[in-house]
């Protein structure tokens, strides 16, 4: 008998698959698609050749489960970092380049924004209690922020209309994938805490396909503790009466296992649940979760456009693109090709009813705005990856829906960057909440494992700030 079948092949499933081959256990990861990696996934374009992922992803140097997860694997140093320049934004007329300034955190950005064009020093001023809040900010405050959206919390917090336009609403967008008008206050501010609160905090891209990363090398350690990894085989359902008791694949075959867990986002899992499990909580909030979809482009161009390695649009009514890669400045043994970009639309419903042919023209345009000499060059390929569910939206009342690994079902564990993990719906999120389901799953065996790496206290002023706050918990 498969001792812990693990549902679900993308990051939070296999990080759970290799933390308990890890502590000696068989475990059967059963994924529905033909390719591992999920949302963090990448294939062969046809065409070129070349890899590309679902996206382009991006990690952040306070990213430690998920850097955990590739140092276990000997892929760590497959990241290619980008400590200097953090983010060239396409502001207008000029850009505006975010760096670190040798400063305390979190003013270390600061003067980098200084000076951004249609902002003064009266928008400027507006921020201090939001950043005041942001050295602060804890996990006790999650639950009275997650019922305000971004932008009355803002407005309430006197932070100006033009800064609201400027920088929140781009940042609502690229970091939580939500507008402002909708997004938790809560989902927002910790962000908005974790990528001020960290001295230096910065970047970095796969050098190699996401998928490449991971996927292949937990398979191994998986197996060879003896689990196995089933693709292209999906879980129907879940079995079991009081408490689960394994999984019926599609085509009927019954996996028995002491233990599952769902690495599966919210609308999946809600499909395999027996139907005397779905009215009970947590899972009668599942179809609640709402989906925030993406259309992300790959350019090959006939020559070097000149692009940044990394630079976005800001936030404006009608634009499509916001972040664009220049893989020929990222990927291993790519350097010298003419340019490769990637693009990612953002909660992309206004671009759903455009052609693929349409949402490259104007992608194109976009780009050239940033590196005007991709208006000049050949567009030699393109392919426009439409993506139903990049991460579940953080809107109000998110986080409180968020549910935890342990079950109200004995032996039934769930893990996936939804799941209640602190931190945001991201690859580190995943990851976590991998390390979290298999403590859980060894903790009903009796054995303890601290798996899970809390994000850790704020550098500078703004770990001071933090420190003073009574009753905190870790930030
Ligand atoms: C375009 C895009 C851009 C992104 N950008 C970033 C970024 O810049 N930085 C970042 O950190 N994160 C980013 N993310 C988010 C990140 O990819 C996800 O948070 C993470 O990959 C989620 O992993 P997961 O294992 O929780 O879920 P998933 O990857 O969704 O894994 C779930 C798996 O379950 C499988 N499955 C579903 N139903 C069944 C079934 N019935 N039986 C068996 N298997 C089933 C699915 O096929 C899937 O493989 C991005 C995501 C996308 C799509």
């Amino acid at each position: 008998m498969t001792q812990v079948a693990v549902v679900g092949g993308g990051l939070a499933g296999l990080a759970c698959g290799v933390a308990l081959a890890d502590h000696g256990i068989a475990v059967t990861v059963v994924e529905r698609a033909d390719r591992l990696g999920g949302r963090a996934s990448c294939w062969r374009d046809r065409v070129t050749g070349d890899v590309v992922d679902i996206g382009p992803h991006i990690f952040h140097s306070e990213y430690h489960n998920m850097l955990a997860l590739l140092e276990r694997l000997g892929t760590r140093d497959l990241i290619c970092w980008q400590p200097g320049k953090v983010l060239t934004l396409a502001s207008k007329p000029k850009p505006t380049v975010l760096r670190h300034y040798p400063l305390p955190a979190p003013l270390s950005l600061g003067p980098s924004i200084l000076g951004a064009p249609g902002l003064g020093m009266q928008d400027y001023l507006t921020m201090l209690p939001t950043g005041w809040r942001g050295m602060r900010f804890g996990e006790e405050q999650v639950d009275e922020l997650d019922r305000i959206n971004g932008l009355a919390y803002f407005r309430s917090l006197g932070v100006s209309e033009a800064l609201i336009d400027w920088w929140w609403r781009f940042a609502s967008m690229v970091v939580t994938n939500v507008p402002l008008e909708r997004v938790s206050a809560a989902s927002l501010m910790r962000i908005h805490a974790q990528l001020s609160g960290y001295r230096g905090l910065h970047f970095g891209f796969a050098k190699v396909g996401l998928g490449e990363l991971y996927t292949g090398q937990a398979v191994r350690v998986i197996e060879r503790a003896g689990g196995r990894v089933l693709r292209g085989r999906g879980v129907a359902y879940l079995s079991g009466s009081e408490r689960v008791d394994g999984v019926v694949l599609a085509d009927g075959t019954h996996i028995p296992a002491r233990q599952v867990v769902s690495a599966l986002p919210p609308h999946d899992l809600d499909a395999v649940l027996p139907g005397r499990w779905r009215g009970r909580a947590p899972f009668d909030v599942l179809p609640r979760f709402e989906p925030s979809p993406y259309v992300c482009c790959y350019l090959w161009f006939d020559r070097d456009i000149k692009a940044e390695r990394f630079a976005s649009h800001l936030w404006s009514p009608g634009r499509l693109n916001y972040d664009f890669y220049d893989l020929s400045q990222i990927r291993q043994g790519w350097r010298g090709r003419p340019t490769v970009i990637a693009s990612n639309i953002i909660y992309s419903h206004r671009a759903h009813p455009l052609s693929d042919g349409e949402i490259v023209r104007r992608t194109v345009d976009e780009l050239a705005e940033i590196a005007p000499r991709a208006a000049k060059a050949r567009l030699l390929h393109a392919v426009v990856h439409r993506v139903p569910m990049a991460i579940p939206c953080a809107t109000v009342g998110f986080e409180r829906m968020r549910p935890r690994a342990r079950s109200p079902i004995p032996g039934l564990t769930l893990a996936g960057d939804w799941t209640r993990t602190h931190m945001p719906c991201t690859m580190e999120g995943a990851a976590k909440s991998g390390f979290m389901a298999a403590e859980a799953v060894l903790a009903e065996r009796g054995i303890r494992a601290d798996l899970a790496i809390d994000a850790r206290m704020y550098d500078d002023l703004a770990g001071v700030a933090r420190r003073a706050v009574p009753n905190r918990s870790v930030p």
